[in-house]
């Protein structure tokens, strides 16, 4: 069967590597896991060996006969046909894993992290630009809203380099292995959330400007901040508005939220 490009479909075609990305994930016999795009089922079934129960959400209608026929004989898993975006995580996994698509790698992942999934430790393969960019530190050209947002929600590490000759069909770029584990508590309330994302996202449209310039017309709660209020704002937060956005650390942006709401 020839491989969707459209759904992103990029095959792992080594066995060490397979069973490297199940390593890192930290997956154990007693452990339910969910497996993000299992494709020809090459990560899935190492995992069908190695867990307690397995749930594979495949959105391919061409590849769910061949996975049901394939898995039929584990009891433990569950090959579910679905859209990730729109399936509803149960609310016991303990792991997540995937070789993710391409095409939807920050929505399924800020999406896992907004509806407050369940899960300890994430594993996802993803473009090694991408992974980068998760584990970026304040000051990196990487460092922006995608850093911001998976680290506000989990230790994000950057575990393997996984060159472009390991999938089949190959693809244009190289790609990467990240584990998230998933923070135990939040620093902000659900509510809090919306406006803290609101105003990392509006620092960063001009990620080149200082801060005073950057974030006026900032508009959170319904208020709206000029350039004299973002004055006063940062100065209340003892951060220099000369500052440009890349080099605020997720706790600096926390504390100027709290002084904005
Ligand atoms: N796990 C397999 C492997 O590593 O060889 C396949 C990985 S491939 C990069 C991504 C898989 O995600 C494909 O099987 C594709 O059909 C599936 N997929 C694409 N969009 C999806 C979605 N919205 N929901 C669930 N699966 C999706």
């Amino acid at each position: 069967m020839k491989a969707k490009k459209s759904l992103g479909q990029n095959f792992i075609s080594d066995e060490m590597l397979i069973s490297q990305i199940v390593d890192v994930s930290g997956v154990g016999e007693d452990d339910y896991v969910l497996e993000i795009g299992p494709g020809r089922g090459a990560l899935t079934y190492e995992l069908s060996e190695r867990v307690k129960r397995l749930t594979a959400v495949e959105l391919d209608d061409d590849l769910i006969g061949p996975l049901k026929a394939i898995f039929a004989a584990k009891p433990n898993v569950d090959i579910v046909h679905d859209d990730i975006l729109k399936y509803e995580i149960p609310n016991d996994v303990d792991i997540i894993i995937g070789n993710l698509p391409y095409y939807i790698t920050t929505p399924i992942i800020l999406g896992l992290f907004e509806k407050g999934v369940s899960a300890r430790s994430m594993t996802f393969m993803v473009q090694k630009e991408v992974a980068e960019r998760i584990v970026s530190a304040p000051g990196s050209k990487d460092y922006g809203v995608l850093s911001i947002s998976v680290q506000y929600y989990a230790d994000a590490s950057y575990e393997l380099d996984v060159p472009r000759e390991y999938f089949k069909p190959q693809p244009k770029v190289d790609s990467a292995i990240v584990n998230l584990k998933v923070k135990d508590k939040r620093e902000l309330s659900k509510d809090e959330e919306k406006g803290f994302f609101t105003l990392v996202k509006t620092a960063f449209i001009q990620r080149r400007k200082t801060l005073a310039n950057a974030l006026t017309g900032l508009c959170i709660n319904n208020k709206t901040f000029n350039k004299e209020d973002i004055g006063k704002l940062l100065e209340s937060a003892s951060i220099d508005p000369m500052r440009r956005p890349e080099t605020l650390s997720i706790s600096e942006f926390i504390e100027l939220y709290r002084k904005a709401k």
